[in-house]
C-alpha cells in the first residue's frame, strides 16, 4: 500500500452483459481471491485479535486486489515512475444493471483508469459511450478489452477479415469519443492496438492477447525488432511470403490477393489451434504444443475437445498476465494520475493545502478521502463505505470530519465529526481489517453509513472543501408505494427501506407527506429487483405494493405577459414576480452538475454568459436553484435599489425549494422554469416582514406567475435500444407505434453477416411498462432490449385539455389532494 507508484486503481466499465463481471471474476480466481463466501474456515487477517466479527462477514464482491510481477523485458515500457517489478491492481467491478448507470459512473471516481469491456459482436453501445465520456471528463484514462472473442472465432461464421473490420470499427468509435472528450493537455489518450492498449479476450474461457504479446514472440522467433513487428500486426500491412517482403497493398504484383498480417499471424494461429485440438489426433496436438511451447500436466493431457482447447489457450494466451500488463503499462499510478486529476477533484481551490496534498498524493498531507458508495455485507446488516484516499493516511481511531454532499466550506450543514471505527481492505467477498491506509489506495470504512447516505468527503482539514466527483444523478421516474402486509411489521419495513437505499444508490426511498412509503428508481425492471431485495433481504417481511406510476414535471412555455403581485398575510409586504422558461441546454447543464449552485457565483455567471447567452449581471444575481438547491429551476433577483432586500433572501430561498419540489398543478416537481423577482415592497418594521410572512407570499407569487405563462407538463422519455432479426422488424414497429414511440435511428449492422439490426426509439416511460416482455414475446425471444432515461419531453396539450385534466386529477387523487384545479385568484392579489 505504501509503494504507490506500483498501484493501479482500475474500474471495469461497459455495457451490461458484455462480460465485465465474468472477466473480473476470472482474474480474481486466477489470483486466488475468493469471490463467493467460503463455507468453512476464516479469513486471513492477522492485524487485530478483537475483530473476530469480521471473520464472519462476507460482502458483495466489488474490489479485487490483484498482485502482478512485471517481466523484466517489460519494465522498460512503463513510461512513469515505478519501483521494482511487483504491482498491485485494484480492480473495481461496476454494477450490472442497465438502470444503474449512475452507480457505474460514481464508482469511476475512486479509480484512475478504466478497463472498458466491449462485446466484439455488439460493439460500442449507448451505455459504454456514456460511461466512457464520464471517465474522460474526470480525466480517467481508458484501455479497451474487446471481449467474447471465443464466440466470434469459434461459433460465428465470420471470416477473419470480417472480424478485423469489426475490431477496427470498435477502436475507431472509442477514439472518436476520446478525441472529443479527452483532455488534450494529458497527451495522447487514444487507444492503439499495436501499442497494446487494446486487448482481445475471452473472459469466460480465460484467455486474452494483445498485439505486442504476439509481436514479442515473433520478434524473438525471427530476430526482428518487437515494436516494428507490432506495428505490422495492425492496420493495412500484408506479408508477401513469396517475396518475403511487407507491403501496404493487399495484392501482389501478379494480382494475387494477400491476407492482412493481423489475420495471418494472429487470428489464423488461434483458428489453427482450435482445428488441431477439435479435429486431430493427440499426436498432432502434442506436436503443436511443442511448437507453441505450452506444457500440460498429466491430468490436463487426459482432457479432450473443448476443455482441452480452453486449457491450451489459457496457457498460451494467459488472460491474467495480458490484462495486468496492459493496466500496468498503459494506466497511470495514483502518483501520476493525481497530479492532473486534482484540477478536476478540487478545481476551484488549487492553491490550498488540501489541493497540494492531493496533487502530491502525500501520505503525510491532510486526509482527503472520497466515499463513492456503500457496499453491503451479504446479509445487509453492515455497510462498508467504499472510498479512495487522495491525500493523508486514514487510520483506526482518527478523528475526522465527514462532509456530506450538502456541506459548504466553513458552514455546519451536513457535517459530522467522528472517529474512524474500522479500516478494512475489501478483497473479493471478504473484508480484512488493517491499521491504516495511505494516499493512493482504495479502502473500506465501517460506521460511516450512519452519517453519509451514499457519497461524501472525509477529511482532517477544517478548511477542506468537498471533493468534486462527477456523478450522473438518478432520475427516479418510476415509483411504487409499498406497505407491509401485516401492519405490525411496519417498523421492519421502514428499517428495510433504509437498508435498501443505502445498498443501492440508484433507488430512492422516502415517505410522502401523507405518510406513504415510496420506492423510486429509474426503471421498471430495476424497481422490481429492488422490491424483491426489500422483501427477501432488507426488511424480510411480506410487502404489498401499488402498480408502478411515473413522475411528471411542471413547467412554463412563455414569459409571463404581466408581472404578478402577491401580498403577505398581514398585507404589509408585496412581491412582484414574472416567470419565464429556462432553455433546455441550461436545464440539462444544471441537471448534470455543469452549472452548480455551490460554485463560485462569479465563475458560474461567467459560464452562463459565455456559453448560454445570459446577461452577466443577471447571472450574478441568482438567488437559488431548486429543488434541493440543485434542481433545474432558478430564482433571479431583478430588483433595483430595494431596501431590506437581503433580509428576505433566505425566506425566498426556502420558499423556492418548496415550490419547485411541489408545484401548483399536481405537486409534481418543476423543471426548466426561471422566476424573476421584479420588485419588492417591504414594511419598514422588521417584526412584520419575518419569514412567516415572506415564505407563503413568495410561494403564491411563483404559482401565480406560473399559471399565466402557459404551463405544461413534461413527461419522461426512454431511449430504447432494440436489436432484432431483420424479419421481425415490422412486428416491432407495430408495437412501438401503439406505445407512442418515435424511431430515432435504424442501424443495420453490415459488419456482421447475421441479419440482426438495431433500432433506437424514444418511448414515453408511461407507455413502457411491459415493453420488454412484449417485444420478446412477439419475436420469439429474439429481441434484445435496453432502455435508459433520456430526456423530459414537453407534453402535447396545455393544462385545460381534458387529457391533461384527467392526468392532474389522477395524480392529485393518488396524493390525497383536493380534486379540483388550482385557481389563479388563490395566488394572485390586486394592487
Ligand atoms: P456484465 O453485465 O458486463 O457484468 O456481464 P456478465 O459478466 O454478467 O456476462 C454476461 C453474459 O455473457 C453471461 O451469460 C456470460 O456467461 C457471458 N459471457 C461473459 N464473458 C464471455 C466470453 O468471454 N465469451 C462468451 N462466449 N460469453 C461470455
Ligand atoms: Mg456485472
Amino acid at each position: 500500500m505504501e509503494n504507490v507508484t506500483n498501484i493501479r486503481n482500475v474500474s471495469v466499465i461497459g455495457q451490461v452483459n458484455h462480460g465485465k463481471s465474468t472477466l473480473a471474476n476470472t482474474l480474481a480466481s486466477i489470483a486466488g481471491i475468493p469471490t463467493t463466501p467460503r463455507v468453512e474456515g476464516s479469513c486471513c487477517s492477522t492485524v487485530n485479535d478483537d475483530n473476530e466479527k469480521d471473520y464472519d462477514i462476507t460482502i458483495k464482491p466489488v474490489v479485487f486486489p490483484l498482485y502482478f510481477n512485471v517481466n523484466e523485458d517489460d519494465v522498460g515500457d512503463i513510461q512513469q515512475k515505478s519501483n521494482g517489478s511487483a504491482f498491485m491492481i485494484n480492480l473495481v467491478d461496476s454494477p450490472g444493471h442497465v438502470d444503474l448507470l449512475p452507480e457505474a459512473t460514481a464508482a469511476l471516481g475512486i479509480t484512475d483508469g478504466a478497463l472498458m469491456v466491449v462485446d466484439c459482436i455488439e460493439g460500442i453501445c449507448h451505455q459504454t459511450e456514456v460511461v466512457l465520456r464520464q471517465a474522460l471528463i474526470q480525466r480517467i484514462n481508458p484501455v479497451i478489452v474487446i471481449n467474447k472473442i471465443d464466440h466470434a472465432i469459434f461459433l460465428s461464421h465470420h471470416s477473419t477479415e470480417d472480424l478485423y473490420q469489426s475490431f477496427k470499427q470498435t477502436v475507431e468509435s472509442v477514439n472518436t469519443i476520446v478525441t472529443i472528450y479527452g483532455d488534450k493537455s494529458l497527451g495522447d489518450l487514444m487507444i492503439h492496438p499495436e501499442k497494446g492498449s487494446v486487448a482481445f479476450a475471452s473472459g469466460l474461457q480465460g484467455w486474452a492477447f494483445t498485439i505486442p504479446l504476439f509481436a514479442d514472440r515473433y520478434a524473438k522467433k525471427f530476430g526482428v525488432d518487437r515494436q516494428k513487428m507490432a506495428a505490422k500486426l495492425w492496420g493495412d500491412n500484408y506479408f508477401n511470403s513469396a517475396t518475403k517482403k511487407w507491403t501496404k497493398q493487399n495484392t501482389t504484383a501478379d494480382g494475387k490477393l494477400l491476407e492482412r498480417a493481423f489475420n495471418v499471424f494472429i487470428l489464423d494461429v488461434i483458428f489453427k489451434i482450435s482445428n488441431t485440438v477439435m479435429n486431430n489426433t493427440m499426436d498432432n496436438v502434442l506436436a503443436m504444443l511443442v511448437k507453441l511451447q505450452v506444457e500440460l500436466t498429466p491430468d490436463e493431457m487426459e482432457l479432450q475437445g473443448k476443455p482441452l482447447l480452453k486449457t491450451i489457450l489459457n496457457k498460451y494466451l494467459p488472460v491474467g498476465d495480458v490484462l495486468m500488463r496492459m493496466a500496468v503499462i498503459h494506466l497511470p499510478s495514483p502518483i501520476t494520475a493525481q497530479q492532473h486529476r486534482v484540477n478536476v477533484l478540487y478545481e476551484d481551490h488549487l492553491d490550498e493545502e488540501c489541493a497540494t496534498g492531493i496533487r502530491d498524493c502525500n501520505p503525510n498531507g491532510p486526509l482527503m478521502l472520497y466515499v463513492s458508495r456503500m457496499v453491503p455485507s451479504s446479509d445487509k446488516r453492515h455497510f462498508y463505505a467504499l472510498g479512495r484516499v487522495f491525500s493523508g493516511t486514514v487510520r483506526y481511531g482518527l478523528s475526522v470530519r465527514i462532509q456530506g454532499p450538502g456541506y459548504v466550506s466553513k458552514k455546519k450543514n451536513d457535517l459530522f465529526v467522528k472517529s474512524i471505527e474500522r479500516v478494512v481492505l475489501l478483497t473479493g467477498a471478504y473484508v480484512q481489517p488493517v491499521e491504516s491506509c495511505p494516499a493512493g489506495n482504495i479502502i473500506g470504512l465501517l460506521g460511516i453509513d450512519q452519517f453519509l447516505l451514499q457519497s461524501g468527503t472525509i477529511t482532517t482539514s477544517e478548511t477542506a472543501h468537498n471533493l468534486k466527483v462527477i456523478k450522473t444523478s438518478v432520475t427516479p421516474i418510476v415509483q411504487i408505494t409499498v406497505e407491509s402486509k401485516d401492519p405490525s411489521h411496519m417498523p421492519k419495513l421502514v428499517e428495510g427501506l433504509k437498508r435498501l437505499s443505502k445498498s443501492d444508490p440508484s433507488v430512492h426511498c422516502y415517505t410522502s407527506d401523507t405518510g406513504e412509503h415510496i420506492v423510486a428508481s429509474c426503471g421498471e425492471i430495476h424497481l422490481e429487483d429492488c422490491l424483491k431485495d426489500l422483501e427477501e433481504n432488507c426488511a424480510q417481511v411480506p410487502i404489498q405494493k401499488s402498480n408502478p406510476y411515473i413522475q411528471y414535471r411542471e413547467t412554463v412555455t412563455i414569459e409571463s405577459p404581466d408581472t404578478v403581485l402577491a401580498k403577505s398575510p398581514n398585507k404589509h409586504n408585496r412581491l412582484f414576480l414574472r416567470a419565464a422558461p429556462l432553455t433546455e441546454e441550461v436545464s440539462r447543464a444544471i441537471e448534470d452538475g455543469t452549472i452548480h449552485f455551490n460554485a463560485e457565483p462569479k465563475a458560474r455567471a461567467h459560464v452562463l454568459s459565455e456559453k448560454y447567452e445570459w446577461d452577466n449581471t443577471e447571472a450574478r444575481k441568482i438567488w437559488s436553484f431548486g429543488p434541493n438547491n440543485s434542481g433545474p429551476n432558478v430564482l433571479v433577483d431583478m430588483t433595483k435599489g430595494v431596501p431590506y432586500l437581503q433580509e428576505i433572501k433566505d425566506a425566498c430561498r426556502t420558499a423556492f425549494q418548496w415550490v419547485t419540489r411541489e408545484s401548483v398543478f399536481a405537486q409534481e416537481e418543476m423543471r426548466a422554469c426561471r422566476f424573476n423577482v421584479m420588485d419588492v415592497c417591504m414594511f419598514s418594521d422588521a417584526i412584520h416582514r419575518g419569514s412567516g410572512q415572506i415564505i407563503p407570499t413568495c410561494r403564491r407569487a411563483v404559482f401565480a406567475s406560473m399559471m399565466i405563462s402557459e404551463p405544461r407538463f413534461m413527461e419522461p422519455m426512454y431511449l430504447v435500444d432494440i436489436r432484432i432479426p431483420m424479419d421481425a422488424m415490422e412486428v416491432v414497429y407495430g408495437i412501438i407505434t401503439t406505445r407512442r414511440g418515435q424511431v430515432l435511428s435504424e442501424i443495420n449492422c453490415p459488419r456482421t453477416t447475421t441479419s440482426i439490426c438495431r433500432v433506437q426509439v424514444y418511448v414515453p416511460v408511461a407507455e413502457s411498462f411491459g415493453l420488454m416482455s412484449e417485444l420478446r414475446e412477439a419475436t420469439g425471444g429474439q429481441a434484445s432490449v435496453q432502455s435508459v432515461f433520456d430526456h423530459w419531453k414537453m407534453m402535447q396539450f396545455g393544462m385545460d385539455h381534458p387529457d391533461t385534466q384527467k392526468l392532474i386529477m389522477d395524480i392529485r387523487e393518488r396524493k390525497g389532494l383536493k380534486l379540483e384545479m388550482p385557481k389563479l385568484e388563490t395566488f394572485q392579489d390586486r394592487l
